[in-house]
């Protein structure tokens, strides 16, 4: 048999290239599950980093990008606009709540949050408050991984490197009930000379620091606090986005709206790349003048590209259906009583769940970290079962497609339920 090319002149992301073993080569994928070239069969439990909602190759998603191709592939987007672009800004402020009125297209969850920090500052910039430029995050925060984004994100091994030229922010912990007065007090103290810019939270779930959860009540409190300091409030939706939480967007289990969100991730279904971020007229407002050095000059070659637009847009028509409403109500469902069933293993830490996500912490004998060495056994194992869960070390999480069918998420339950024999054994 002919070796399989595995791309010597590739780079790949997130990989120490030395010690990772040969990537697995994918020729084909369906549903949930991925094909390789050696006739493996993967469930892909984890969406493909979180981007795929109704499965892979689906075929209405596949079609609307071919009619869309064979019409209009890609058009300038300044001076020009297109159905594609257009019809999708209406359906997203269609189901946004009611607060949100402006889309901004760019590439991808990274580039969504550039422009978000972007906007807050400059929405103070154009009212002549210049001196409004910190950047209070939570800590454990993940926004993308260009330089604004990293600056957002809590410090950590991954951005090392550039530490030295990541702009400052003021990371707080997430609130909660025992906490949240303190936290009120940490922003009174950060925002005493009227210095900041802008709060940017992922909404009840942070996805890369751990799947670690916060509750609804205490953020809707530090945003009204926030807004109260005069302070931009962005949710960060790439990850928890169109469904994931067990509601379209994480923002609708809050009273309290953002001024700002980043969308990206399931936003196309997972086929192709794009980012929006969503404004308030409020923000729209501080750049609509007749003074040039108000407008908002940033954009990319392929901002809101026709296949990408067009691939959301059925993508969401997908989403809004009665089917994939119940598909989500039922991974929760399932997720509920398997987080139940697990919880009191000896080898788990924590359980934890939201919507369609869950997490189980697995208990280690140094302290959580994704450098956890029980991490790489873990992934190789559930490889070896044909299951695709990539733990962020030692905590695993399952965040599927919503096409997951009955029998592939008990198989995604077995493999975990296996793998804690591997746990305690490294205990
Ligand atoms: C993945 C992620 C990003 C970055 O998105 P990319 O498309 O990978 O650039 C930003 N914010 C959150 C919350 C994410 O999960």
């Amino acid at each position: 048999m002919a070796s399989i090319n595995s791309g010597d002149h590739i780079w790949h992301p997130f990989t120490q290239m030395k010690t990772a073993a040969a990537p697995i080569h994918i020729t084909k994928a369906k549903g949930c599950i991925l094909y390789d070239a050696n006739g493996n069969e993967y469930i892909d439990a984890v969406s493909s980093w979180w981007v795929n909602i109704h499965g892979h190759s689906n075929e209405i998603i596949a079609n609307a990008i071919a009619e869309q191709a064979k019409l209009l592939e890609h058009v300038i987007f300044a001076g020009f606009t297109h159905s594609p672009a257009i019809k999708l800004s209406e359906q997203l402020i269609g189901i946004l709540p009611n607060y949100f009125s402006k889309i901004f297209f760019s590439d991808d969850g990274s580039t969504s949050v550039e422009v978000a920090i972007k906007m807050a500052l400059q929405y103070w910039h154009n009212q002549g408050h210049q001196h409004k430029t910190k950047i209070i995050a939570f800590e454990n925060a993940y926004h993308g991984d260009t330089f604004g984004a990293m600056s957002a994100g809590d410090k950590s091994t991954f951005n090392a490197a550039f530490e030295k030229l990541l702009f400052e922010v003021a990371h707080i912990p997430t609130p909660n009930a025992n906490n949240i007065h303190l936290l009120k007090k940490q922003i009174d103290e950060l925002a005493k000379e009227d210095t900041v810019a802008a709060f940017i939270f992922e909404p009840l779930v942070q996805g890369s620091g751990g799947m670690l959860m916060h509750e609804a009540k205490y953020l809707d409190e530090l945003i009204t606090y926030c807004h109260q300091k005069n302070i931009i409030c962005i949710a960060d939706e790439v990850m928890t986005g169109f469904g994931r939480t067990g509601k379209n967007f994480a923002i609708e289990y809050l009273t309290n709206q953002p001024d700002i969100i980043c969308l990206s991730k399931g936003i196309t279904g997972g086929f192709l790349p794009l980012g929006v971020t969503v404004a308030s007229q409020k923000i729209f407002d501080a750049f609509y003048a007749d003074e040039k050095e108000k407008t908002f000059y940033h954009g990319h070659s392929y901002t809101a590209n026709p296949l990408a637009c067009a691939a959301a847009n059925a993508s969401l028509e997908l989403l809004l259906n009665n089917k994939c409403q119940q598909q989500i109500k039922f991974i929760e469902e399932k997720h509920k009583a398997f987080a139940n069933s697990i919880r009191t293993n000896e080898a788990v830490k924590d359980v934890r769940q939201q919507g369609t996500i869950i997490a189980i912490e697995f208990k280690t004998k140094e302290d959580t970290s994704y450098f956890s060495s029980v991490r790489n056994k873990l992934y190789q194992f559930y490889l070896s079962k044909g299951v695709l869960l990539r733990p962020l070390g030692n905590i695993v999480y399952i965040l599927p497609p919503y096409c997951i069918t009955e029998e592939e998420l008990n198989k995604v339950y077995d493999a975990i339920i296996q793998s804690t024999e591997l746990v305690k054994s490294e205990l």
